[in-house]
């Protein structure tokens, strides 16, 4: 048999039986987890919430196959056609190319993610990511399909800038969604595993920082897959005792404005300062947390 050229080896994406293992085996081993050890106490009916989230995940996804997916496709063909991207210029081994594809992906989505928070427009369609009451694997698909929409030109640039192929952009999706899944779920680790497991990748104690109402620890833990970029800009957060995080939006954490309608209109009425609490006043912590900031509190 013919051995395959690298351009060939690059231009395929990960078999559909591979990925579906994957991306089924990880989403049913955190359920499985969830329910034998969950880190956080639920405040909300499951089944009600896990359909409103499943919904949304839905909506989104049908987003992602109808826009995101032919931009990227055609751009990466050019791409690769006339040689252009970082990626397409340098020759690297397939292996080395996939990897540094993976880092640069999920570098520039911590950018990304950084950007959701702190331009208006579009925090406005974060914040109903983070307006969910409970963390667990389905908060990890629940995302407003027009927050979507808007990241497929961000998407498109880092495929294009990055010459990125299409293995390299299969992995990196599945390895992401494998890592969003476990780091929104509510699975509790071994406190001293994790606190060592954070170093290299994003974990479910360090992800549900990000998602506290305290809004200085929000605008921490921005990482996707691997960590490091929170170290490197010194944005990571990790002394915040598990017990004391309360998770939401502090504008909106009152469930009867998070119904499945109310969250899909909330970026065009929402009318007031997400980070007070709607009678006013902010979130505080009434002592100081424990230092150093970079390690892992349980
Ligand atoms: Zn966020």
């Amino acid at each position: 048999m013919a051995r395959k050229s690298k351009q060939e080896y690059m231009n395929q994406e990960l078999p559909t039986w591979l990925n579906g293992l994957l991306i089924f085996g990880a989403a049913a081993g955190v359920i499985a987890a969830e329910l034998k050890r969950p880190l956080r106490r639920r405040t909300q009916d499951k089944l009600r919430r896990n359909a409103r989230n499943m919904a949304m995940s839905f909506m989104t996804a049908g987003t992602i196959a109808i826009t995101e997916k032919p931009a990227a496709m055609a751009l990466m063909r050019l791409g690769r056609k006339k040689g252009w991207g970082l990626l397409n210029m340098v020759r690297l081994p397939p292996a080395l190319e996939v990897f540094v594809s993976v880092l640069l992906l999920d570098y520039t989505l911590y950018v990304w993610h950084y950007l959701t928070h702190k331009v208006p427009l579009l925090w406005r369609f974060h914040q109903v990511h983070h307006a969910d009451l409970d963390l667990d694997a389905s908060t990890a698909l629940r995302f407003h399909a027009l927050e979507m929409l808007f990241s497929v030109p961000w998407r498109s640039a880092q495929i294009f800038v990055f010459g990125i192929s299409p293995l390299g952009l299969a992995v990196w999706q599945t390895m992401t969604l494998m890592e969003i899944l476990f780091h929104h779920s509510n699975t509790k680790l071994p406190s001293g595993f994790e606190r060592r497991l954070c170093y290299l990748i994003v974990t479910p104690r360090m992800h549900g920082i990000h998602h506290s109402i305290v809004q200085e620890e929000t605008d921490s833990n921005w990482a996707t897959i691997f960590s490091w970029p929170d170290f490197l800009h010194r944005t990571i957060r990790l002394n915040v005792p598990q017990k004391e995080i309360t998770i939401g939006v502090p504008a909106f954490l009152n469930p009867k404005e998070l119904t499945l309608g109310k969250l899909m209109t909330m970026p065009f009425t929402a009318d007031r300062p997400s980070w007070n609490f709607r009678d006013n006043g902010k979130p505080v912590r009434s002592k100081p947390l424990p230092l150093p900031k970079t390690t892992l509190e349980s």
